[in-house]
């Protein structure tokens, strides 16, 4: 089975004759269709809100994409708080779901009016000092500990994970907050990373659930919303079936009227906060082959490297890849497929079969949308792409240039080393 490539190659040598590769470059017309799908699943849910977890893809215009939906911007640091002011989010747009908080991050959160998911007891004090007092809409992130396991068998180990709170601190933050003022409260939880399954969200709603009916029972209080976050996974493999978002959308209404309405509760607001499910199909690292290489195994070298796309190297993630014009031909090749860094983990592919390969050949890395370019670094001196939309009219539309060598340099701006090197 093979993936489709959302670009032919007439149309990426169009793009490269304008901006030349590497480059991430995204699929408007992708990203609307399944954005619509995502809030249509949950329409049953009247204050469903999806908070786009901008650290997958902290662009501006993508952001903005989604807000048209309805979508507002989840945050956990200073600058993707900027990023949610840079396109209007404020107030209820925003959640701010961080850990080992700095503690002026939690003022300019409140500054927003943005929602402040508190990832441990003691910031209640740290939101009191940097906030004057605690905002009246807050909520907790819950950690139930022990192993988290699918009735699929997908496994989590929340019990090693550093986010969250323990289920007798999170009842006595609660118990503190509405003490100090708080009048609406919301839980969170994330437990499982990308899952391909459409069982994990009712199963997580289903945790989340029964600790809002403890909640009610132990502390009268009812919690406004459920955020069930991230963790929404997309099929990186050709031989995956993709999540069904409609099925998902459904179990979680399932549960919700076994637990929630059964107990008495109604009214709570279903939130997420996705990032890898709202973007990652919808972008793509579109590299040159500009070297081959023949020792003990066959290797390609392209433009792009791990600076560009870290998964598979950090990971060892798969990313598919196609070749723009060979998308038909038979594999009958097997690659390492390399980027330049000198570390030996720059490859985006290890022992790939591909159709044969030749230098200028374009290669169209899968479903880099989410966690891609944002992870980006500048080792070994390399420079961060150019991120370019492709509109639903089929025009390209760049979205952030690529880095230059001044940008490099510009950190040393206390020495000015780079005026010298122009000069050279
Ligand atoms: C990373 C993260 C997300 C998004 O996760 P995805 O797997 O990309 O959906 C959501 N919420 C929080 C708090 C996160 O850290």
């Amino acid at each position: 089975m093979a993936k489709t490539p959302f670009l032919s190659l007439e149309k990426a040598k169009e793009i490269i004759a304008e901006y030349p590769t590497p480059f991430h470059i995204y699929d408007e017309k992708g990203i609307r269709d399944n954005v619509k799908a995502l809030v249509d699943a949950f329409s049953w849910n009247k204050g469903y809100k999806e908070y786009f977890a901008v650290k997958a893809t902290p662009n501006p215009f993508l952001m903005k994409i989604l807000q048209e939906y309805g979508c507002g911007c989840d945050c956990s640091s200073k600058t993707e708080l900027m990023l949610a002011k840079s396109i209007g989010a404020m107030g209820d747009d925003i959640m701010f779901s961080s850990n080992d908080t700095p503690v002026e991050e939690f003022a300019m959160c409140n500054e927003l009016g943005g929602i402040i998911n508190l990832d441990d007891i003691t910031h209640i004090e740290l939101v009191e000092k940097a906030c004057g007092k605690l905002p009246e809409k807050m909520s907790c992130r819950y950690n139930p500990g022990g192993v988290f396991v699918l009735t699929n068998g997908i496994m989590d180990n929340p019990g090693d994970a550093k986010y969250g709170m323990t289920k007798e601190q999170l009842f006595e933050a609660f118990s503190v907050m509405r003490d100090k003022g708080v009048k609406e409260f919301g839980i969170h939880s994330f437990l499982a990373s990308n899952t391909v399954t459409n069982e994990y969200y009712p199963e997580l709603a289903k945790v989340l659930f029964n600790l809002a009916v403890e909640v009610k029972e132990k502390l009268g209080i009812i919690v406004s919303f459920i955020n069930l976050s991230g963790g929404i996974g997309i099929p990186y493999k050709p031989d995956e079936t993709p999540n069904d978002i409609k099925a998902i959308g459904e179990g979680v209404r399932k549960v919700y009227d076994e637990v929630l309405v059964k107990n008495g509760i109604d009214g709570v607001s279903i939130f997420t906060e996705l990032g890898r499910y709202m973007m990652g199909p919808y972008g793509a690292v579109v590299t040159t082959a500009i070297n081959e290489k023949h020792i003990y195994k066959e290797y390609i070298g392209v433009d792009a490297c791990a600076v560009n796309l870290m998964r598979p190297a950090m990971y060892g993630a798969y990313h598919h890849i196609s070749v723009l014009g060979k998308e038909k031909d038979e594999c009958t090749e097997v690659y390492d497929i390399t980027g330049s860094l000198c570390e030996n983990n720059d490859k985006f592919a290890v022992d790939r079969k591909l159709p044969k390969i030749s230098i200028g050949d374009i290669l169209f890395i899968h479903d880099t949308g989410a966690h891609g370019f944002s992870m980006g670094y500048n080792y070994n001196g390399k420079l961060k792409s150019a991120e370019l939309l492709l509109k639903e009219d089929g025009s390209v539309q760049l979205i952030r240039r690529a880095e230059t060598p001044k940008d490099y340099f510009a950190t040393f701006d206390c020495f000015d080393f780079y005026s010298d090197l122009i000069e050279e």
